[in-house]
């Protein structure tokens, strides 16, 4: 079978303010119209050329003809049992699979908010969330030994406006806002550095979608020599999320090979880096797995490198995947864990699994179509 590639026409998405001007100039047309496109792309989230409407007819027919506005199919959509996540699944030009995930926190009536020091969390939560978990690669090559999505052959880096799509697509589907992001669906960010800090800029941008970087959260699994440059591009104003999962060297690399390159004395003396000269927040995530890190030693440990950085530790109960055989800790065991971190002080979540049942929880996300549980979702379309 012939090769799909990618076309090489203009990609909307994947353009800056700048660079767009510069086509919209280049083909005699007037600067300023570089803004109402951009306008209509991220603030009205338009899905067609012909959507708009208040440009020349010559400059839609250029657009129609030379550029692309979409480059994400979708292919299914899977609503969770209880409502609170939707995974989408996108086919990509060159016939690639994208998976995306909806994470709907309704709000509660405005009557049920609390009052007195509440009141601030009872306000954001009266007003509910529209997370998006998107993905930044078809695949992953840190092949963290619990995930699905380094399972398989490796597909790409998507484009920055393969990342930002995603988005556009769901609140399309949704017809509501998209209120947070965060990159914690297929792919590590940090391997796709220039596509994430781009898609980051679109997010961030008064011309682009203008989310404020708090609504925003990047997971890594802590590549120490790009952090600092992560932070230097964002200017730090995007949250920081490092995967650490273990305190103790060997059971890290264990799981997260990339650990075996950068070892975690390495990591946290970056970390340590941006904690003191830097001042940023960071937090960690902690895939609980039983037998494995949930012992009373990994919390001790956690809580020091947690206590040392001022993180929140946020701990992710394992989603089971078919290709490992590994257990989730029970819900004694995981509350344990989180006391012991909490006697140190240290702030803990435990994140809900969000949509186990449709296998678009943390880690479920997988390219390889043709094994794993999440087959079923191709054809069911809701
Ligand atoms: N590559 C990024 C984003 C990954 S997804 C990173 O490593 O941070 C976000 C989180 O889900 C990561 O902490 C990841 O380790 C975790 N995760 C992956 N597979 C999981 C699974 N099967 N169960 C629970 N959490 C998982």
């Amino acid at each position: 079978m012939e090769k799909v590639v990618l076309s090489s026409r203009p990609y909307i998405r994947d353009f800056t303010k700048l660079e767009l001007e510069k086509l919209i100039e280049s083909n005699q047309f007037p600067r300023y119209r570089a803004d109402q496109i951009l306008d209509w792309v991220y603030q009205k989230n338009v899905r067609s050329f012909d959507a708009i409407k208040n440009l020349p007819k010559e400059l839609i027919a250029f657009l129609k003809e030379k550029a692309d506005l979409n480059r994400l199919e979708l292919v299914s959509k899977h609503e969770s049992f209880n409502h609170e996540s939707i995974k989408f699944l996108t086919r990509t030009q060159d016939g690639l699979l994208c998976e995306s995930v909806l994470i709907v926190q309704r709000g509660r009536p405005r009557s049920q908010v609390d009052f007195g020091d509440k009141l601030v969390l009872g306000a954001a939560r009266a007003k509910g969330r529209n997370t998006v978990c998107v993905s930044t690669q078809l695949g992953c090559r840190i092949r963290c030994i619990f995930c699905a999505s380094g399972k398989g052959k490796f597909g790409r880096n998507l484009t920055a406006g393969e990342i930002v799509e995603q988005i556009s697509l769901i609140a399309s589907e949704i017809k509501e806002r998209v209120t947070n992001i965060v990159f914690m669906g297929m792919g590590e960010p940090l391997d796709n550095y220039e596509n994430v800090i781009k898609a980051l800029s679109i997010l961030r941008a008064k011309w682009g979608y203008g989310l404020s970087g708090r609504r925003i959260t990047v997971s890594t699994s802590g590549i120490p020599p790009k952090l600092r440059q992560f932070l230097k591009d964002t200017e730090g104003k995007v949250r920081l999320s490092v995967s650490l999962h273990s305190s103790n060297e060997e059971t890290r690399s264990f799981l997260v090979p990339i650990n075996k390159k950068y070892h975690l004395d390495e990591l946290i003396k970056e970390l340590d880096f941006i904690h003191q000269k830097l001042k940023r927040e960071i937090t960690f995530e902690y895939t609980l797995i039983g037998g494995i890190n949930d012992t009373r030693e990994e919390a001790e440990g956690t809580a020091r490198l947690a206590s040392r950085l001022g993180a929140k530790v946020n701990l992710i109960p394992y989603n089971p995947i078919q290709e490992m055989n590994l257990e989730t800790p029970s819900k004694t065991k995981i509350e344990e864990f989180r006391k012991l971190l909490e006697l140190k002080g240290v702030v803990v979540t435990v994140r809900q699994t969000a949509g186990r049942d449709i296998n678009a929880a943390c880690g479920q996300l997988r390219l390889d179509r043709t094994t794993g549980a999440t087959e079923d979702v191709a054809t069911s379309t809701s």
